[in-house]
């Protein structure tokens, strides 16, 4: 087993601090919903996590199994076996969604995967994930649909085989058949050698996933933390009922 343990985390952008002390334990075989207002600080606790440049950590430890990832480059990071799925995944023009995964999948291993074993892996997630076939061969993320876009995040975590994986908001512009395909192959992938932290506004990704943790995170902190129903009250209640609990929101 592994764990991914991130205590008191504090971190700004610029000299404006978006995170106030995030304490959150995620164990592989575990998945964990992080719920909150717009704005709180989700994205900003997956970057930090993952180590984008723009998110500087002013206190607090990410560990993963008692090995320091704040003093890990993004490379590294992502060797040891961390993987991120963006909300708003970035284009690059010039390198084929195909050399990317190739890439990121080589980057990880000592000896370069075979190209035959590559394109087996990657025709058979294409399949699953019900992606048009072209897509492998066009420049990353280059004129996809949103939809098309979240899938390819889903996409590159099927082949980088990642313990943990942190998913934001991988859900939103995808239509119904999309949520379901994608919602199925994230239930495929659970085991008990990944852990999972998913963000989403949207009660039908978490209906199908059925998360075994979930927190609420608002202005910067882990206000509450609890089980599926918290996932029913926020849809029902919103985040209204969080603030009688004495916090300030944004
Ligand atoms: P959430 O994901 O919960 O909607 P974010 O983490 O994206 O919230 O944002 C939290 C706060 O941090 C917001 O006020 C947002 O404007 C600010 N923020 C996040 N990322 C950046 C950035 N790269 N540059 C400037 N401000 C940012
Ligand atoms: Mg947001
Ligand atoms: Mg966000």
């Amino acid at each position: 087993m592994s764990v991914l343990k991130i205590k008191d985390l504090h971190v700004s952008v610029g000299d404006k601090e978006i995170l106030k002390g995030v304490n959150l334990t995620i164990n592989t075989g575990e998945v964990h919903a992080l719920l909150g207002p717009n704005g709180n600080g989700k994205s900003t606790l997956l970057s930090a996590i993952m180590g984008h440049p723009a998110y500087s950590v002013t206190k607090g430890s990410i560990t993963l199994d008692d090995e320091d990832v704040l003093a890990m480059s993004v490379d590294e990071r992502s060797r040891k076996g961390l993987f991120l799925g963006m909300q708003y995944p970035q284009s690059i023009p010039g390198v084929t969604n195909s050399d990317f995964l190739k890439a990121a999948i080589n980057a990880r291993r000592e000896e370069p995967i075979r190209l035959f074993q590559f394109i087996k892996k990657l025709d058979k997630a294409i399949d699953e994930l019900e992606m048009n076939e072209d897509l492998a061969h066009r420049y990353l993320n280059e004129g996809f649909s949103g939809g098309e876009k979240k899938r390819n995040e889903i996409l590159q975590m099927k082949l980088l085989e990642p313990k943990f994986a942190l998913l934001d908001e991988i859900d939103s512009g995808l239509d119904v058949d999309a949520l379901r395909i994608v919602s199925e192959s994230i239930n495929n992938m659970r085991n008990d050698d990944l852990g999972m932290v998913i963000v989403s506004h949207y009660d039908r990704l978490y209906e199908n996933i059925r998360p075994t943790h979930v927190h609420i995170l608002v202005d910067g902190q882990i206000v509450v933390d609890g089980g599926y129903e918290l996932i029913k009250k926020v849809n029902e209640e919103g985040f209204e009922w969080v603030k009688e609990l004495g916090v300030t929101f944004k």
